[in-house]
């Protein structure tokens, strides 16, 4: 992509509106622009971002083996009443009618309509285990929207629905989930923490938070520190396998949200110099319910003995948007943010020094063509900005790898490649430079 064509409104000062770092380097990197109160478009970069994340959280929950569908954003109040949450829900829910007058309402969450087309479409304990999932915006009318995409009104969710015909098979949907939520959040360079958390108004006994480390967080949280040293599931794990020991092993160490903190089992159980207190960030939240719905929705299927059993169900949440700015809080320095690779909206910012110079631009155009056919993806940042400039706004967006190209360096055959995290910088020949990134980059592209 050409920074000439491209649409990057990058901004000098600190909006005052945002009190977070995350919050406001999205703002000062052209990522988003607030619609309304917690109402965000997506400016292209962003969007990158966006999307990039949202292809991890697929193939992890492709891995799984769980399916992808795609349900609606709006949704009948009906249906809401037969699980009667249509009441319960409050003033969270965006409600309104249609001209028909019929009373609809924007999905804050997707439970009673996934069980609505289970139980129209499957009649045999032979149909399942299954598990269905959907990317799709969410609408929850938070009272105090806050911190851009970490707590927006609208935002971006992975959901997905577990069906099992027993508890014991539900149990291990469960743990399907579990695993390849560490692998998710582990691939876009976040160390996620499990922790028993309360289930709220999804309702079951079984549920996990997945915790990102942040001062920014709005959860205290508290767990053992060897937490933070557990070693993420490979991509090879046998999920058709029994994860029961992989999941004694993240969740013996006490980890719990406030809600479900208990501070003499915390001093029984962690020795005082691993007691680890903190704040954080939920990114993902799974919740086995059993037959909360499928009981009052006459979600059924027939059993081997022909008798009709409720299914037993789960629900899993991520959230897609909030991961966004999850990532940049984790991972910023005072110049801006910091991509990982796995996520980073280009992999290589090519800085041109000066634009209109002929053997600078000849050479840029080279390494541009080069990278490309390499399969790098490049941001050429051919406009004619000052030097100065460039360097501020290409260190702000954060992309992995830099690779500077000025007429000095162009007439002694050297080029510069800087890797924003370290900030370590070298001169190579063009040839060299393309293959240092090349290595660089497909070292990084997969953390596990
Ligand atoms: P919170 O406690 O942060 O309000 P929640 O427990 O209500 O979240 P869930 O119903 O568990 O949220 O939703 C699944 C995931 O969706 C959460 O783990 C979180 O990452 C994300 N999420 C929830 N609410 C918001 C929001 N207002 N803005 C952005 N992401 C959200
Ligand atoms: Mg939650």
């Amino acid at each position: 992509m050409r920074l000439s064509r491209f649409f990057l409104p990058v901004l000098r000062e600190t909006p005052k509106e945002a009190e977070i770092i995350s919050h406001q380097l999205m703002l000062r990197a052209g990522m988003v622009r607030q619609a309304s109160a917690g109402i965000y478009s997506w400016l292209p970069l962003g969007l990158k971002v966006l999307q990039r994340i949202e292809t991890i959280v697929r193939e992890e929950q492709d891995r799984s083996g769980a399916i992808e569908m795609l349900m609606p954003t709006l949704q009948q109040a009906d249906l809401w009443r037969e699980s009667g949450r249509y009441d319960a829900y409050g003033p969270e829910m965006l409600r309104f009618r249609d001209r028909h007058e019929r009373e609809m309402l924007y999905g804050p969450t997707n439970e009673e309509l996934i069980t609505q087309i289970f139980r129209d479409a499957v009649r045999s304990y032979r149909d399942l285990p299954r598990n269905l999932y959907h990317i799709q915006w969410k609408f929850r009318d938070e009272v105090r929207p806050r911190f851009g995409v970490m707590r927006g009104r609208e935002f971006l969710m992975k959901d997905a629905y577990s069906f099992d015909i027993n508890a014991a098979a539900a149990r291990q949907a469960y743990h399907r989930m579990f695993v390849a939520y560490l692998r998710t959040f582990a691939r876009m360079g976040l160390k996620s923490i499990p922790m028993a958390a309360d289930t709220g108004p999804i309702g079951g006994d079984l549920s996990h938070e997945f915790i990102i480390l942040a001062e920014t967080g709005e959860s205290r949280v508290y767990c053992h520190a060897d937490l933070l040293d557990l070693r993420v599931p490979p991509a090879d794990v046998d999920f058709a396998g029994d994860l029961a020991p992989l999941i004694e092993q993240w969740t013996k160490p006490y980890a719990a949200t406030d809600e479900k903190h208990e501070d003499v089992r915390f001093a029984a159980e962690v020795p005082a110099e691993k007691r680890l207190s903190a704040r954080g960030i939920e990114v993902g939240h799974i919740f086995f319910f059993g037959t909360k719905y499928s009981e009052p929705m006459g979600c059924r299927v027939q059993g081997p003995d022909g008798s009709m059993i409720a299914v037993q169900m789960g629900s899993y949440g991520i959230g897609v948007s909030r991961l966004v700015g999850a990532i940049i809080e984790a991972s910023h320095d005072a110049a801006g943010i910091v991509w990982p690779v796995p996520v980073a909206p280009f992999e290589v910012a090519l800085i041109n020094l000066k634009a209109g110079d002929k053997d600078t631009d000849r050479a840029c155009e080279d390494l541009y063509a080069r990278l490309m056919r390499a399969g790098v993806s490049v941001l050429y940042e051919d406009t004619e900005e000052r030097a100065g400039a460039k360097f501020a706004s290409m260190d702000l967006i954060g992309l992995p790898f830099q690779l500077i190209v000025g007429p000095k360096g162009v007439k002694n055959g050297e080029v510069e490649v800087k890797e924003r995290r370290s900030g370590e910088r070298v001169n190579l020949a063009p040839d060299a430079a393309v293959k240092r990134l090349v290595e660089l980059i497909s070292a990084r592209r997969l953390l596990v």
